[in-house]
């Protein structure tokens, strides 16, 4: 008997086969039921099979490009740690950049999991499903490598072995918490405008500009790996994101409307997230790639402009805030870095002055604004710390009730200014640092009256250890503080002085000498 030897499949119908052809609809069980998300934000899906693909690959595939990733990924990083990478860093000031990165990225990333597992249990189709699960699985890879990537300077510098501690308590880590604890508890949909197309399609060069070639600029191997094998992901991601805004779009016109509304809210919410990032590239990173500025420039105003014109045919506008992010790149950074500075003894990573050279390229970068708003300040903290008087701020901060950013920002027309705005919910007064944050807010109050708000909770006697009269009339707040943040004291202060500099010389110096 003869049998013809089996047909080697195209990769399309194996694509087919492991793919869509492994879904079924549900019998004894009406499908809404089974998928009881997919109805309730009023997105309209009418054909499930209309979403195409971008990126063919199957289940099988996808194992063995990632562990072949890992493998080459896990070498560099045993040969980096083996031959003390760490003292290859430009200056000691870089590991700074680190223990902000490793407090408010990684956790994210498995935040980003965590919503990518749920949106793929939610979505009706299978193409979607594959590929919000291996999105899921890439977002529990970038957790773990990002984490191994820095985890050796852990033995060496202070501030970052309490991460995931201080993830969801302290200050300034709350505004990426909050930016995914909003995604991760909106509706599958809106998860997936969130962070696969306003964070992953729109912002997420700006992350990765700073991020990789700062690494790179500044001798940090380990991190500069960790990027690269993580960006061949992020292409996907991104395609991902795309491509389920035009599903959406062509599915129903009723859909355009709550679509527009996600993209103004997401792409503001991402902004802001992304003013730390600004501070990283014009102060934190020793060796600069370009300001934050340039890069708002050539990523959001150029490329977000075509891309937001490719969308116009759909009905999509430039979202709301796109104007008052042109005028806010030439502040955002410098605010930041000032709002942190103040704050030095409630961080664990260090702040500093720049060097005058330093302070000189922010000139150039900035002639607009930095000579006339922010080199004066500056200066004189400069000269307050050479006299041994360290400018130190050590009052509660007020914080956005949507964004949870500290409010520190200018008002759009007035750089002399800050910007606040107030709405009153149920007979409370909340606090906004935004048109934008009062409007995402508004629309939504129940949702963001829940905000974990740190300076509130300090005050409110909530971060005080058991025992302590919080009612007491002199019950100080901010006495229990660093230790409800487990805040190792040689991580906080100013860079000049600190653990981290004289060690960092000295190991330097032996290995460089006799
Ligand atoms: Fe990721
Ligand atoms: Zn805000």
């Amino acid at each position: 008997m003869t049998t013809a030897p089996p047909k080697k499949l195209s990769l399309k119908e194996r694509y087919t086969l492991m793919t869509r052809d492994l879904a079924w609809d549900t019998t004894y069980q009406p499908m809404s039921k089974v998928y009881p998300q997919v109805g309730y934000e009023g997105i309209k899906i009418h054909d499930w099979n209309r979403w195409e693909d971008p990126f063919r690959l199957t289940m099988d595939a996808y194992w063995k490009y990632q562990a072949e990733k890992e493998r080459k990924l896990y070498a560099i990083l045993d040969a980096f740690n083996q031959n003390n990478g760490h003292l290859t860093v430009t200056d000691a000031r870089y590991i700074n950049v680190l223990k902000l990165y490793l407090g408010s990225t990684p956790p994210l990333e498995l935040m980003a999991a965590r919503g990518f597992t749920n949106m793929g249990r939610q979505m009706v189709g299978a193409g979607p499903r594959v590929a919000c699960l291996m999105q899921a699985v890439d977002e529990y890879r970038h957790f773990q490598t990002q984490i191994h990537s820095v985890s050796n300077y852990n033995k060496y510098y202070n501030g970052l072995d309490e991460f995931a501690h201080q993830q969801s308590r302290m200050w300034y880590l709350s505004d990426g918490k909050s930016f995914f604890d909003d995604a991760i508890t909106a509706g599958p949909f809106e998860f997936m405008v969130a962070i696969g197309f306003a964070f992953e399609y729109v912002l997420t060069n700006i992350l990765f500009v700073p991020f990789i070639s700062g690494a790179a600029y500044n001798g940090d191997l380990a991190a500069m790996t960790v990027g690269f094998s993580a960006q061949s992901d992020e292409a996907r991601h991104m395609t991902l994101g795309l491509e389920c805004i035009k599903f959406l779009l062509e599915q129903d016109p009723d859909n355009l409307p709550i679509v527009q509304r996600w993209i103004d809210k997401w792409t503001w919410r991402g902004t802001r997230k992304l003013g730390a990032v600004g501070m990283m590239m014009d102060y934190m990173l020793p060796k600069r790639i370009m300001s934050f500025k340039e890069a708002w420039e050539i990523y959001f105003e150029q490329n977000g402009s075509a891309l937001f014109n490719d969308l116009a045919r759909y009905g999509i506008k430039v979202p709301a805030c796109f104007s008052q992010t042109v005028v806010e790149k030439e502040h955002v950074s410098h605010q930041s870095w000032i709002g942190f500075y103040m704050k030095s003894r409630a961080m664990s990573f260090h702040t500093w002055v720049p060097g005058p050279e330093e302070l000189d390229w922010l000139s150039e970068k900035y002639p607009n604004t930095f000579d006339r708003f922010y080199r004066p300040t500056l200066e004189h903290w400069d000269k307050m710390e050479k006299q041994g008087k360290r400018f130190v701020n050590n009052t509660q901060p007020m914080n956005c009730q949507c964004c949870l950013n500290t409010i520190k920002y200018n008002e759009p027309d007035d750089p002399m200014s800050t910007c606040f705005r107030e709405s009153v919910y149920k007979g409370e007064k909340f606090h906004f640092c935004s048109d934008h944050c009062k409007a995402i807010f508004d629309h939504e109050p129940e949702k963001y009256v829940q905000a974990y708000i740190s300076s509130h909770q300090a005050l409110q006697g909530n971060c005080a250890p058991e025992g302590v009269d919080v009612t007491a009339n002199d019950f100080d707040p901010a006495r229990y503080m660093n230790d409800f943040w487990r805040l190792d004291p040689r991580a906080t202060g100013d860079f000049n002085g600190s653990d981290d500099q004289k060690n960092f010389a000295a190991w330097r110096a032996q290995a460089t000498t006799n």
